[in-house]
């Protein structure tokens, strides 16, 4: 598998991770666009949120539990912050593994570019 965040999921690649259970990582990103700038991915290969079904439910629902946990290790739960999942070529994912990027420290604006 050449996927990147498979890599990073195996240790082939290395990362700052802020957080790993058996399901999932959180890690920063390489080109923070804010303070704080993390990616939380399944270690399971999705290429996107398109590809998830039904089986990954449960999955997705413990992404975004952990997502609120992370930002409380973070020190950001209280003043606010942003979480994105870029899908497809309109939508600028640029890294075809799901993955939900956190941003805070700043004030992110609205709407997005
Ligand atoms: P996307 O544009 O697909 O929503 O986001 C992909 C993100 O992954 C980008 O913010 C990019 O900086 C980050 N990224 C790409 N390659 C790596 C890498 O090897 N390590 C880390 N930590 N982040 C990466
Ligand atoms: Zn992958």
């Amino acid at each position: 598998m050449s996927c990147i965040f498979c890599k990073i999921v195996n240790n082939e690649l290395p990362s700052q991770k802020v957080y790993e259970d058996d399901k999932i990582i959180a890690f920063n990103d390489v080109h923070p666009e804010a303070p704080v700038h993390v990616l939380v991915i399944p270690k399971k290969h999705l290429a996107s949120i398109r590809e998830a079904t039904e089986e990954d439910k449960e999955l997705l629902g413990h992404i975004q539990l952990k997502i609120v946990e992370i930002a409380k290790q973070l020190k950001v739960y209280d003043e606010g912050f942003r979480i994105v999942v870029n899908t497809g070529d309109n939508g600028g994912q640029t890294v075809n593994h799901l993955h939900y990027h956190i941003f805070g420290k700043r004030f992110m604006k609205w709407p997005p570019g």
